[in-house]
């Protein structure tokens, strides 16, 4: 039974998941088990190979060995699916002992319940751990945000710790077995209870799940195989980004460890309000004060834009609030040559104060227009 490989055993591929490891092998003993199959010697003989193939399957460091030695084993025999044990391992080599296995099927059993994830090990999942990503926030200014700005920022990161290569090991120290877990990862802790024993597993605190333990722990990380640095990264803001917009910088979030990625950095833009101008998507609007004869007889005024100065012809009897578009005088467009436009809003003032000449010339005004109207004799302002 020794030479059968493992993994067809229980019906599934190299490469399959823990968790499907498990599925697959409550299928199986589900299928072969003794209460199903009273007096069925041949059940009986495959029920205890696939719990024996289980049993080294689901343990991370058996699983290994037989994975490396499989491997191997099948390279040289050409065959596949020979189950290629090399030197004193075999999987006979752990004693079923009878029935005695039973047990384990009820721990396994009982362990369906809750997070699975929980209960495998740091060892047993994806040995890869992705970094986190970071956030933060940055303040540009209006003219920034429009025209794009390249920026260097001061940033905290996790990087993998580069005087222990991210082992958590000073350097010529071991990394060793875990004692306390014996390398699993994980401790079993047996509950009785009226329904029976229950086993759980919960993490090993002595090596964090990992199996594995520094001899000397890595002094710069502390153990932790990352650690944190200050770092100088330019940053590039694309034109015509807005309040609230999000940058995300790839890579720039913490360093992962076992070929993890790196997390991502997102940069959330703040973008100070200006004291001329307020925007609308890709428009910039503005507002100008005109003098009421400015807009009564018309005039060239000097109008600011983002872009710079512009000279703009106001007709005669423009009325007040009135829009004018200066095209393409607005915020380029991120991706695209398009550019929004400026637009500028009349106000139009009242002197608060005349002189006598200027009242005197207002009342030919009034005489001329023809209006009925009772001007103000001394009036306040002058
Ligand atoms: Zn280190
Ligand atoms: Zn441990």
């Amino acid at each position: 039974m020794s030479n059968k490989d493992l993994y067809q055993l229980l019906g599934i591929e190299r490469g399959t998941s823990p968790d499907q490891i498990k599925k697959a092998y409550r299928t199986m003993a589900n299928k072969y088990h003794p209460d199903k199959n009273p007096n069925n010697p041949e059940a009986e003989a495959k029920f205890k190979e696939v719990s024996n193939a289980y049993e080294t399957l689901s343990d991370p460091q058996k699983k290994q060995m037989y994975d490396q030695f499989g491997s191997a084993g099948a390279n040289m025999g050409g065959g596949q699916g020979a189950g290629g044990f090399g030197g004193g391992y075999n999987a006979q080599d752990f004693d079923f002992g009878g029935f005695g296995g039973i047990g384990d099927i009820f721990e396994t059993f009982f362990n369906q319940g809750g997070n699975s994830q929980s209960r495998q090990s740091k060892k047993q999942r994806q040995q890869a751990m992705p970094g986190e990503d970071l956030e933060m926030s940055m303040r540009i200014k209006f003219e920034e945000a429009a025209f794009g700005v390249q920026k260097t920022i001061k940033l905290r990161r996790v990087v993998a710790c580069e005087k222990c290569q991210a082992t958590g090991a000073e350097p010529n120290s071991k990394v060793v077995r875990c004692q306390r877990c014996e390398g699993s990862g994980m401790i079993k802790e047996v509950k009785r209870t009226i329904l029976g024993q229950i086993v759980t597993n919960r993490e090993c605190d002595s090596c964090r799940g990992e199996g594995q333990i520094a001899e000397q722990v890595c002094q710069k990380c502390t153990g932790q195989k990352r650690h944190a640095k200050e770092e100088t990264v330019k940053v590039a803001i694309p034109q015509g980004v807005d309040d609230g917009a999000v940058i995300r910088l790839r890579g720039k979030g913490n360093e992962g460890l076992q070929k993890g990625n790196e997390g991502a950095l997102y940069i959330h833009l703040q973008v100070e309000p200006s004291s001329k101008f307020k925007r609308k998507d890709f428009d910039v609007l503005s507002e100008i004060e005109l003098h009421i004869l400015q807009v009564t007889l018309g005039d060239d005024i000097e109008v600011e834009t983002i872009h710079g100065k512009e000279i703009l012809t106001i007709p005669p009897g423009t009325q007040p609030e009135k829009v004018f578009r200066l095209k393409n005088k607005g915020v380029p467009k991120m991706n695209s040559g398009d550019i929004g436009d400026h637009l500028l809003t009349i106000k139009v003032y009242v002197p608060k104060k005349i002189n006598k000449v200027e009242r005197e010339l207002y009342l030919k005004l009034v005489e001329e227009a023809g209006l009925k109207m009772k001007p103000g004799k001394s009036g306040l302002l002058w």
